[in-house]
């Protein structure tokens, strides 16, 4: 796994995170709350780490905030790969436990990208899973 720190974006992971916007935005058309369609430029590449992206959405219309986390496969930045994309509206009761949350903050952007700089793919231990051996 390479860890590079805080190095620019080549003009490749550019290309790629436009592509996963796109991906993203096939699969997440719309605004769930006042139902524009969102455009390409709503969305904000926050980070990634091998296969899992984090997208920030923002709508342009009534400022309603979310964000994606969405799975990607495709090493080739040529040839990303939609599938699998686990990416659904939000059932109602999801939508009711956002509502009653704080909006996103810098701070929260902030953190999470840190947590993405450290986090080195293993769920297992993200969720404290016990590995099978
Ligand atoms: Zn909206």
């Amino acid at each position: 796994m390479d860890f590079d720190g805080e190095r620019e974006l080549s003009a490749e992971e550019v290309a790629r995170g436009e592509r996963v916007k796109r991906l993203i935005m096939a699969a997440v058309s719309r605004c769930n709350a006042c139902r524009r369609q969102y455009t390409v430029a709503d969305f904000a590449v926050i980070g990634h780490r091998e296969h899992l992206w984090m997208v920030a959405v923002s709508c342009d219309g009534c400022q309603h905030q979310g964000f994606i986390t969405a799975v990607i496969h495709g090493r080739s930045p040529e040839r990303v790969q939609p599938a699998p994309v686990p990416l659904r509206e939000l059932t109602p009761a999801e939508r009711a436990h956002f509502a009653s949350t704080s909006p996103v903050a810098t701070d929260d952007l902030l953190d999470l990208h840190l947590f993405l700089e450290e986090f080195d793919g293993d769920f297992s231990a993200l969720f404290g899973v016990g590995k099978d051996t």
